[in-house]
């Protein structure tokens, strides 16, 4: 771990993980610097002010409270000479920017790998100009598709079944490849559906656990695309947010991808009653035509990787996420219907 002033520079900074990631680095004794490097594509100023997570509990810290300052630098990772610039001295970086919305990769899956992909490896090409530079980068269990057999062990060979998994797989060989090619310090870790406060209800496509919520919270039906039977290994944000920001102070690497989860997995259909609970109203679920690109089944072996890197980390559950989530969304919402800015 470095002791003093390390500057954090967090690729897709103002979008949902990215918001929460540099809270939580703002918080970190030795960070003093954290820079959200962001196109504002999918993200938003508004995710890194303070007022974005007001009023939904403990599990989340609002900025500035007792931590340093989130500087927002607005630019894309496509952009090499912008990426040079605020790369400038800093000790790590924390590669989140991409277009994460599977819909979108079928219209256009050239738009994808560029973000995706292409992004990756301008971000690469930086950071292969200063060796010491540390990279943290998502990608996404999404790259098993449709491979058979669960958990899922790291070992596993991918099988993507989007253009968007696809551009995931690549950058992750890429920042793997990096790693082993030119010594970087890299590390690739696979989320598995993370939910939590700031992601959002109103958008095309959104995720499944805010699209439920808002649902019940509005007392109108919760669509499930298929039978419900899918499985999906849920993590919150903030225990997200605890794992990047603990790879960057103590400079976790690893010449394999790393699963980020905790074995925690349900079906979509019991993930609509819980959210019933714990919003506190009878669930009315409506069944459409399965997504095409969708996965079945989604669990991973249940951190023996993860473990090891990160001993420390325990996960919030998904009960206790809801209740954040549904916090968070009631109050978005609120302020959605009286037309205050959400
Ligand atoms: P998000 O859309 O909220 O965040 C992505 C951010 O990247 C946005 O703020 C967007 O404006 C920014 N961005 C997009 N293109 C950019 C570019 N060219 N240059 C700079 N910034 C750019 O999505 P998220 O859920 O916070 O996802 C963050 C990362 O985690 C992504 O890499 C995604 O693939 C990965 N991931 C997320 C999940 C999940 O469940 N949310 C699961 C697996 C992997």
């Amino acid at each position: 771990m470095k002791g003093v002033a390390m500057k954090v520079v967090v690729t897709g900074g103002a979008g949902f993980i990215g918001a929460h990631l540099c809270r939580e680095l703002a918080m970190r004794p030795g960070v003093s610097e954290v820079v959200a490097f962001d196109d504002l594509s999918s993200g938003s100023a508004e995710n890194l002010k303070d007022e974005a997570l007001e009023d939904c509990g403990g599990a989340v810290r609002a900025l500035g409270t007792s931590g340093g300052e989130v500087r927002l630098v607005r630019g894309s990772v496509l952009e090499r000479e912008h990426l040079e610039e605020v790369l400038d001295g800093a000790d790590a970086v924390v590669h989140l920017a991409a277009c994460p919305s599977v819909t979108r990769s079928m219209d256009d899956p050239a738009f994808s790998h560029r973000v995706n992909a292409t992004g990756t490896v301008r971000l690469l090409e930086v950071c292969r100009s200063r060796k010491e530079l540390h990279l943290v980068a998502a990608s996404s269990s999404s790259v098993y598709g449709s491979v058979s057999g669960l958990p899922e062990p790291e070992g596993l060979s991918a099988r993507p079944l989007s253009p968007y998994s696809a551009s995931k797989l690549a950058a992750e060989a890429y920042v793997l490849a990096y790693g082993a090619g030119f010594g970087l310090p890299t590390l690739a870790l696979r989320f598995f559906n993370v939910y939590g406060p700031l992601q959002r209800a109103d958008k095309p496509h959104a995720a499944v656990v805010p699209t439920f919520v808002a649902a019940a919270l509005r007392r109108r039906p919760l669509c499930i695309k298929g039978d419900g039977l899918q499985t999906r290994d849920f993590t919150y944000v903030g225990t997200v947010a605890r794992v990047l920001a603990d790879a960057v102070v103590r400079r976790v690497t690893c010449p394999a991808p790393v699963n980020l989860a905790f074995g925690e997995r349900v079906s979509l259909l019991e993930l609509a009653h819980l959210v019933g609970e714990v919003v506190g109203v009878p669930v009315d679920i409506r069944h459409e035509p399965p997504r095409p690109g969708d996965i079945r089944n989604s669990q991973p072996v249940a951190g023996t990787l993860l473990r090891r890197l990160f001993p420390d980390v325990a996960p919030v559950s998904l009960r206790t996420g809801l209740e954040q989530t549904v916090a968070w969304l009631r109050k978005s919402l609120d302020r959605e219907s009286t037309g205050l800015p959400v």
